[in-house]
């Protein structure tokens, strides 16, 4: 037995007229009708996972005293343990924010004070862990928007510049004119298919 599931607790407290009929999954009737005492919890998936990594011998390890039938409040170790699988280092996207401010404050700084850091810099970048929310997207607004661009930039009429590797198409990325993050629609009045430059320019462009 081990650890498949990350969860949040949606509800607590509910009775059995408000739980999911799950009479199909029981085998044996009483134990159907035991099952409906007491009160429940709603959880909502998280994350799945699947490895011997989180089996309960391994979890003994990390302390763990309880059986799984029962809830347990997890810290210390093995709470740090568990959640390293939930929150993986993601190397993140070339267009993912810059860290602009680090940059910025380079730039202004002295250039021979610059030089001499650079000297005894570090070349193996450390690896930062960060965990991220993506907006799943919808694909077929993706793929209606190239379609619709035919291989050139809605912004300026300038032909995409390659092609993609994958499947050969015209290289054009699709951008959401009102972000999702500001709640933009994931839809087709809401996109621009366009080139690389037209794409980097109004995100971190000065505008016009
Ligand atoms: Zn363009
Ligand atoms: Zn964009």
């Amino acid at each position: 037995m081990r650890i498949g599931y990350k969860c949040i607790v949606q509800n607590v407290g509910l009775t059995k007229s408000k739980i999911r009929k799950d009479k199909k999954y029981w085998v044996n009737s009483a134990d159907y009708q035991s099952s409906l005492e007491g009160s429940f919890v709603r959880l909502a998936l998280v994350a799945t996972i699947n490895t011997e990594k989180l089996h309960l011998y391994t979890l003994r390890k990390f302390d763990l005293k309880t059986g799984p039938q029962k809830a347990k409040k997890l810290n210390g170790k093995l709470l740090e343990y568990i959640e390293s699988f939930f929150s993986k280092p993601k190397l993140i996207d070339v267009f993912a924010k810059e860290s602009d401010d680090a940059i910025s404050k380079s730039i202004k700084l002295n250039r021979s004070s610059r030089l001499k850091r650079l000297e005894k810099a570090n070349l193996k970048p450390k690896l930062v862990p960060v965990t991220s929310y993506v907006y799943e997207r919808n694909p077929d607004v993706v793929a209606e928007a190239l379609y619709r661009a035919d291989g050139i930039c809605e912004r300026c009429s300038g032909a995409a510049p390659f092609y993609r590797k994958s499947n050969n198409s015209p290289y054009l990325e699709v951008h959401h004119i009102v972000p999702l993050s500001n709640g933009g629609e994931d839809s087709l009045s809401n996109v621009l298919a366009l080139c690389p430059n037209c794409h980097r320019e109004l995100h971190f462009g000065k505008g016009i």
